[in-house]
């Protein structure tokens, strides 16, 4: 007999609750209608489709755009034990004559294909044979030109289904969440009454928060280190600064590696294999990594630079965390990002196929992208509800998990202060004849010595060094709450120039108050290796569970993952090792209760965990 829905979820995942839409999904799929669902990444998009295909009689399609998205599937499924594979560019003449061998003789319940062979001869013959359950359109938006990811390819998919006898079911999956695009996914593909699931787009596990340190190099290597035992993710955007970053930690002896458009594909798929089977723990990267990259024991993603949209934050972002297990987004901000990142924004990629006027409307749309993403570093109010809100849900007021959450916020008086500043960007402008960026300003008021102060004369003003006796972070605290109170604003190379308001305080001794906020440290978890025999740390998805125990567990994974040559998170997730942890299972029938733990791999995996466990209680 067939297994029910809720049995094959913990039979083939080792789940025992569907999360959010993911019933109504599968439900809709299992009844026959097509369905279009849109979630976070990290939502857990792919059981909603991978379930019905193992509960539907006949294959299921899945289009992807990438290869190394279909192999990171293929690899897990085949590890919770179902019949899978791919049929891409990356498997030779005869491996793909083979491949369609084994598909005609229903040997695979999911097969991946690339958008670009569904209509090639050899391959379309075989489907027109075969009984299709379902096509699945997984990344769908990149069938959108409005898309961050268009691929024409993808306008094949509606062709392809045209050629079939009996149409299947058809469901789409992303994670855009932009009416436009969502819209083009529904009538590019002509879904046909699809039930449309939109969920929220929290991720409560992620902790986000927004740092605008001095000296960016060293922030970076105090938060590396404290992060040293976890994977983790730097972004930057530029192939230059990637390479700068890439070095200097390598120097500083951490085992990090490299991927971007400018390196050879060869380098580049050997690092992102590095990074994936945990071989080198830190990736930096510009925004060409990510996609297709499954990885779910990501603990931290690291921007150190602004990135040119929260669309492109939050993917980036949203890379960390994916089993649930709490992770961090941390993003380095600094004036000058915002420079670069208008640059970019203003030379983009060749792309023919689209008009003058197109590219007029996109370059708006992407200058006011860019201003709200500037809006998230430079806000005071809770970043989740920031980035929630920009997606237009609603959200509490408060996260109490965010760094401006966690940061006491006081109204202070700083009508002294603003003066001073306010008239160093008067001074600064009247005696250069021009006026500068942020840093610069705020280098001045403090008493800089630096060389680019001194070139400049800047030492010879009278406002030079007048805030010495504040921390250059408080100084720009002030500063940044004069641009948002309106009293300064920044002219279009980001320099800083008086407004008719910051007369009234020059001129007039108006007041000005500004919410200052002092950053609390956040709360260390279970990353810190220092901690006491037997401590037990919370997480969300797995409770509290031993620290040692975890740690213990993880080296019993990292062994088998290399004997296996998969990476270490296709064995177990972390949420599934510490769920372990906290259950210290010593049957099989204990065994099965953890969370993320199937059949296949309890059979497979659970006799070595079983003894490790025992032999970490005689210890005890
Ligand atoms: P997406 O494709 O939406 O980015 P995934 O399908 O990769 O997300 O799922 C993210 C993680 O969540 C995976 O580790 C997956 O095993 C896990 N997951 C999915 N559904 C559930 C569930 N019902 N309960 C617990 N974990 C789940
Ligand atoms: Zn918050």
């Amino acid at each position: 007999m067939r297994p029910t829905k809720e049995e094959a979820l913990k039979q083939y995942f080792g789940y025992t609750a569907f999360r959010e839409g993911q019933e109504a999904l599968i439900d809709a799929q299992l009844s026959g209608r097509d369905v279009f669902g849109v979630m976070p990444t990290g939502g857990g998009k792919s059981i909603c489709y991978q379930l019905p295909a193992l509960l539907s009689e006949g294959v299921t399609l899945v289009v992807s755009p990438l290869i190394s998205l279909m192999k990171d599937q293929v690899r897990s499924l085949k590890k919770a034990g179902v019949a899978a594979a791919y049929v891409n560019s990356s498997l030779t003449p005869q491996q793909i004559v083979l491949a369609l061998r084994n598909i005609l003789q229903y040997k695979y319940k999911i097969i991946y294909v690339a958008p670009e062979r569904l209509l090639q001869e050899s391959f379309l013959r075989v489907a027109q044979q075969l009984k299709i359950a379902m096509l699945v359109v997984d990344e769908a938006h990149c069938i959108s030109q409005w898309g961050q990811d268009f691929r024409p390819s993808y306008l094949k998919i509606p062709t392809f289904l045209s050629y079939l006898d009996r149409r299947p079911v058809v469901s789409a999956f992303t994670a855009t969440a932009t009416q436009t695009v969502r819209e083009d996914i529904l009538r590019l593909l002509g879904l046909r009454d699809p039930l449309t699931v939109v969920t929220g787009f929290d991720r409560p596990n992620l902790r986000f928060e927004v740092m605008r340190p001095d000296n960016k190099q060293s922030c970076l290597l105090t938060l590396v280190r404290e992060r040293k035992a976890e994977s983790g993710v730097i972004y930057c955007s530029t192939r230059k600064e990637v390479e700068k970053v890439c070095e200097l930690l390598r120097d500083k002896g951490y085992p990090a590696t490299r991927y971007h458009a400018g390196l050879e594909d060869e380098e580049r798929m050997a690092n992102q294999d590095d990074f994936i089977f945990d071989r080198r723990r830190i990736m930096v990267a510009t925004n060409a990594f990510g996609m297709g990259i499954d990885k779910s024991n990501i603990a931290y993603v690291i921007h150190y630079n602004m990135p040119c949209s929260i669309e492109a934050y939050y993917q980036e972002a949203g890379r960390a965390g994916r089993d649930g297990s709490p992770a961090e987004c941390i993003l380095l901000f600094a004036p000058g990002d915002v420079h670069t990142a208008k640059f970019l924004i203003e030379h983009p990629q060749e792309n023919e196929e689209l008009t003058e006027e197109e590219r007029q409307t996109l370059l708006e749309r992407d200058l006011d992208r860019l201003n709200r993403m500037t809006g998230y570093c430079r806000t005071n109010r809770c970043l989740r509800g920031y980035l929630l809100g920009y997606f237009g849900q609603r959200h509490p007021e408060t996260c109490g998990n965010c760094g401006n959450c966690s940061a006491t916020v006081t109204e202070k008086n700083v009508t002294t202060e603003a003066q001073m500043i306010l008239s160093c960007v008067g001074r600064i402008k009247g005696y250069l004849g021009y006026p500068l960026g942020e840093t610069l300003v705020i280098r001045t008021l403090h008493g800089s010595r630096e060389k680019r102060i001194t070139e400049l004369g800047l030492d010879r003003l009278s406002t030079y060094g007048v805030l010495r006796h504040l921390s250059r972070t408080a100084i720009r605290e002030i500063t940044d709450a004069l641009i948002t109170g309106g009293y300064l604003r920044t002219d279009s190379h980001d320099a800083l120039l008086l407004t008719a308001k910051a007369d009234g305080v020059l001129y007039r001794k108006e007041a000005v108050t500004a919410e200052i906020r002092e950053a609390v440290k956040p709360r260390q978890d279970a990353r810190s290796k220092q901690e006491g025999f037997g401590e037990r740390w919370q997480s969300p998805e797995a409770g509290s569970y031993d620290l040692r125990l975890y740690e213990t567990l993880r080296e019993l994974r990292t062994r088998i993952a290399q004997r296996e040559n998969v990476p270490v998170y296709v064995v177990f997730s972390n949420a599934a090792l510490k769920d372990m942890a906290a259950k210290a299972p010593v049957t099989q029938t204990q065994f099965l209760e953890v969370s993320g733990v199937g059949n296949y791999k309890a059979e497979r995996y659970g006799d070595e965990f079983i003894a490790e466990i025992r032999r970490y209680k005689e210890l005890c």
